[in-house]
């Protein structure tokens, strides 16, 4: 008998046909004798619904107020799959982040899981009942709902399967395993059987939505065996790994886009000592958080300096840069909020030179102009026009030849 964590995303449980059939897989998988703990998300569009109400109600509403209203959605699911349980027998108990004493810190819309008190569901467990749990929400330590930011289900239910050290997390969703990349827009992408945890964080931190950030770094953490399946079919799902990858490997495992970035210039900045600091630090007093940096050094002592934002930040950082650039004497400042940002992540890189001039010729052959560059050991990122998001992915995809690699 294991013990198993398992979280089912928007869409596997958009409609009450579709939570019929997750319970129906949970009732056989009870019947089989495992301990299950489900965690589940808002049926699809309900959060970006709720999002929208509030807009209708309030231009800037306060982050508290939009953490109870957010977490509204996962409340309803939690019900109607404890119910569809029920009708076929199966003991089960709903619970919210706030029942199961999900302790989060107060930062409202991003706020991180600090402790869970698994006791209660430890106990429902012994009487062998299914726990099934509100994904993206917790509660400060004031008693003050909070959420864990878009596709915040996945980190609840990793959180989870580590305080009750679960034998697996199993996240099940609408694609059946992590791919090379995503496959809406590839077809051709390839299903990976299993990608190292590194892989997938740098996956995940450049724009894979298939698991939130988060919850890769608890499963790293700790090491909670984590697998991503499809709710709809059987098979293996992805496995994520802790150990290194052999040396013959690809250089290359996966391709992630992020379609949420703008960019900011700072143009004719006198160049002195702590421009940088002036700049990042106003953005970063303001809570923006900044990606990529790029500074270029004028002939004319002074200098031009560029980086990108979540494009939901855009309007609030330009309105920062346009104010220190009249107190620092700027020229003028830019901003353009149609960029996306494209990655290629690999360990493999690691002991392959040329990852870099293979990707910017696959683009180049394709016309596509590079804005910005970065890299590290094992990625390396373009900004380009977003017009070129979908021709630049599948260009890469082919230059690196993923959908033709056979694992080992
Ligand atoms: P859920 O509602 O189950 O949490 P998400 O929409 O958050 O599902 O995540 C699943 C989606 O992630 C897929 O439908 C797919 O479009 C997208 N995705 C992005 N990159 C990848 C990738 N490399 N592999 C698989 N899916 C990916
Ligand atoms: N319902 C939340 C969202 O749409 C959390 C989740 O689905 O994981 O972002
Ligand atoms: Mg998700």
């Amino acid at each position: 008998m294991s013990l198993i964590v398992q979280k089912y995303g928007g869409t596997s449980v958009g409609s009450p046909e579709k939570i019929e059939a997750v319970a129906e897989k949970i009732a056989h998988m009870h019947g089989q004798g495992h301990q299950l703990v489900v965690v589940v998300s808002a049926m699809s569009g309900e959060t970006n619904r709720l999002l929208k109400l509030s807009a209708e109600v309030h231009e800037q509403p306060s982050a508290r107020e939009m953490d109870v209203l957010l977490s509204t959605g996962e409340q309803v699911t939690i019900a109607l799959l404890c119910m569809a349980l029920q009708k076929r027998a199966v003991e089960a108990r709903s619970y919210t982040g706030q029942q199961v004493h999900i302790l989060t810190n107060n930062v409202h819309g991003k706020a991180r899981i600090q402790s869970i008190e698994a006791d209660r569901v430890r106990k429902d467990l012994a009487k062998g009942r299914v726990v099934v749990i509100a994904g993206f929400q917790g509660v400060d330590s004031e008693g003050n709902i909070t959420t864990l930011g878009r596709g915040g289900s996945d980190t609840t239910a990793v959180a989870m399967a580590a305080t009750l050290s679960a034998d697996e997390c199993q996240i099940y969703t609408d694609v059946d395993g992590v791919y090379t990349t995503d496959p809406r827009i590839v077809p051709e992408a390839r299903r990976l059987d299993r990608i190292t945890v590194e892989e997938m964080l740098e996956m995940s931190s450049l724009g894979a939505k298939v698991l939130q950030i988060r919850s890769v770094e608890f499963a790293g953490k700790y090491k909670v065996p984590l697998r991503v399946l499809s709710a709809f079919e059987d098979g293996p799902g992805t496995l994520i790994t802790y150990e290194e990858k052999e040396m013959e490997q690809a250089q290359i495992s996966g391709i992630a886009f992020n379609r949420d970035e703008a960019k900011l210039t700072i143009l004719g900045v006198p160049d002195q000592p702590g421009v940088a600091y002036n700049i990042l630090g106003a953005v970063a007093n303001a809570d923006v958080n900044v990606d990529m940096i790029v500074q270029n050094v004028g002939e004319d002592g002074t200098t031009n300096f560029t980086f990108t934002v979540h494009r939901s930040e855009f309007q609030q950082a330009q309105t920062i840069l346009q104010k220190l650039a009249r107190d620092l004497k700027a020229r003028e400042v830019s901003g353009d909020d149609k960029i996306v940002k494209i990655s290629v992540v690999g360990v493999g890189m690691r002991s392959h030179a040329g990852v870099a001039s293979t990707m910017f010729k696959a683009l180049a052959d394709e016309g596509i102009n590079i804005q910005m560059i970065s890299t590290s050991e094992i990625k390396v990122s373009v900004v380009v026009d977003e017009k070129y998001l979908e021709l630049g992915v599948r260009a890469l995809h082919t230059a690196f030849e993923l959908d033709q690699v056979v694992e080992k």
